[in-house]
């Protein structure tokens, strides 16, 4: 019987010391760490994420706000909206959720959101500086999955060693697959990334070390998938027929093929929260010391 990550757990971890670091940042300088999230529109999901992602900021002692935008807000009051956050100089971390209402260019969107309060990592310049292996702001989902494994797997506090690790990545989006490769592969892994367009998935799969399932198909990867003895990261949050929250792989299945599998829930959303105000604090530090640069 495969383990399970417990990423609520590792989450909480993770947000306990986000606070101790940003009561010492705000001590230190006199301001607490900022961080601001524009919803625009109403999609349901969306509001429950960006509050969650408001509420999770306060408990941490990040400062700022949530700001609700009508679904008929314009591309340029949207973007006049982001350029007053860009300016204001207590803003550290700036997040635009997504999806945005049709008619607005996301996109455009993000690519005017000052990089260095890029807290998403979405910027064109942070996926470039991930690309070629010199830092930026990193995705929150992929990172939290990394975090994730290296918990689950550190020996006497060392990380993981990945390096030669089969590590197929299904699902190639900007925001999940596409980052999480590049992690992968910064950290020597073995990387495929598959997608819709993938021939014969199951016999991918079953090569994997590795499994990260970022698809958004409802129990999609099935336990005969599995190498024996693989560690599966399920990124997918999805409704299934019976409206039950699930993952895209058959958690029950894996759970005897694998040795590793993250639930959903509790398994890779709780690290993308505390990973968004790592970066949050990341950004405020770094933002620091470029002022403060001769
Ligand atoms: P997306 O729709 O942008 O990308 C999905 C990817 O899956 C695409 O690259 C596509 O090629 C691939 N795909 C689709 N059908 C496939 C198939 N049959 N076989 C193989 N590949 C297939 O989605 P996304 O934004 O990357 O999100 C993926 C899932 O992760 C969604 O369920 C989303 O809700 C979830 N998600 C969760 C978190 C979290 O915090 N847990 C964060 C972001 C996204």
């Amino acid at each position: 019987m495969a383990r399970i990550i417990d990423g609520k757990a590792l989450a909480a971890t993770t947000r306990a010391r986000v606070a101790e670091e940003a009561a010492a940042f705000t001590r230190e300088h006199g301001r607490a760490p900022g961080l601001e999230v524009v919803l625009v529109g109403e999609d349901p999901a969306s509001v429950v994420y960006t509050r969650n992602k408001e509420k999770a900021a306060a408990e941490v002692g990040i400062r700022g706000a949530l700001h609700r935008l009508p679904a008929s807000a314009s591309q340029r009051e949207l973007l006049e909206f982001v350029a007053r956050l860009n300016a204001d100089d207590a803003v550290d971390g700036i997040l635009v959720q997504l999806p945005l209402p049709k008619g607005l260019d996301a996109d455009a969107i993000l690519d005017a959101i000052d990089p260095a309060k890029d807290v998403d990592g979405f910027h064109p310049l942070n996926a470039g500086l991930l690309a070629v292996g010199r830092g930026g702001l990193v995705p929150c989902t992929p990172k939290g999955c990394l975090a994730l494994l290296d918990h689950d797997l550190a020996t006497e506090g060392e990380p993981l060693d990945l390096a030669g690790k089969h590590a197929v990545v299904i699902g190639r989006s900007n925001i999940v697959g596409k980052p999480m490769a590049q992690l992968l592969l910064a950290r020597n892994a073995t990387v495929t990334i598959a997608h819709s367009r993938t021939r014969d998935l199951p016999a991918l799969c079953r090569e994997a070390d590795i499994l990260v399932a970022a698809v958004g198909r409802a129990r999609m990867v099935r336990g005969g998938w599995l190498k024996a003895g693989a560690i599966v990261l399920d990124v997918g949050i999805n409704r299934d027929a019976d409206g039950k929250l699930c993952g895209d792989v058959d958690t029950t299945e894996a759970l005897s093929h694998a040795a590793a599998v993250t639930p959903v829930p509790g398994g890779v959303g709780p690290m993308t929260i505390a990973m968004l105000l790592s970066n949050t604090l990341l950004a405020a530090r770094a933002r620091l010391a470029a002022s403060a640069a001769p």
